[in-house]
């Protein structure tokens, strides 16, 4: 979805895991020099996820949305580009979090990550709530970090009250994620799966196109009744 805007893949050859050993939540928690080096990172990443625009899958999903035809959309990117696109927040899922938002892991309070990141200063140790001292963290999901329980429960009501769910641009290999596609298939929506790979819902899918998105959005806007 966001490789055309610049953003790195996580999980694919190359991907931002290859290069990083992850921080998991515990070890962000109990010590210091890790929050640093995960600090570090996300600040390494920060220009690209500022300055990232949304691609043509994005604009997509919008144009979906301003003619009425799109319901919800559950994602696990965390670049806050369908934010970007003009989605309203309140109809996404974003199952992983955003790296748009920072959070305290004590009080909860969710600020923008632009003031933060503008000037951040690792010099002085990891950032730390000016409420109530806690540690701040991107309102990312971190590995060892459970998701959010709302969110499990808003995607589980789109996936069984649609009636087309379009899986675009994943391996439907990560979980929850790739079981919502299931879900919605065994509650009758037809499922049209977009993406290069093979998925394991390859056979019960409706439609399956393996193109990259950008490939297929070419063959849909050339074809005459769309
Ligand atoms: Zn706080």
């Amino acid at each position: 979805m966001s490789t055309e805007s610049g953003i790195p893949d996580y999980r694919s050859q190359g991907g931002i895991w290859q290069k990083f050993k992850p921080v998991y939540l515990d070890e962000f928690i109990s010590d210091e020099n890790k929050r640093i080096l995960y600090w570090q990172r996300k600040k390494e990443l920060w220009q690209g996820i500022k300055n990232g625009q949304p691609g043509r899958a994005h604009l997509f999903f919008k144009e979906l949305y301003d003619s009425g035809k799109l319901m919800g959309l559950i994602t696990q990117n965390i670049d806050g580009l369908h934010e970007k696109s003009g989605l309203p927040k309140d109809l996404m899922v974003n199952l992983h979090g955003t790296n748009l938002e920072i959070t305290c892991l004590r009080c909860g309070d969710i600020t923008d990550a632009h003031e933060l990141f503008d000037d951040l200063d690792l010099e002085h140790g990891a950032p730390l709530c000016v409420n109530c001292g806690g540690l701040l963290k991107p309102n990312t999901i971190s590995f060892g970090q459970q998701l959010r329980g709302e969110d499990l429960d808003k995607a589980s009501t789109l996936a069984l009250s649609c009636d087309l769910m379009i899986a675009a641009g994943s391996t439907l290999l990560v979980q929850p994620a790739a079981s919502y596609p299931v879900i919605a298939n065994e509650n009758g929506a037809v499922l049209a799966i977009i993406t290069l790979s093979e998925t394991p819902l390859d056979d019960v899918a409706d439609f399956v196109f393996h193109e990259k998105l950008s490939d297929f959005l070419d063959l849909l806007y050339e074809t005459p009744f769309f």
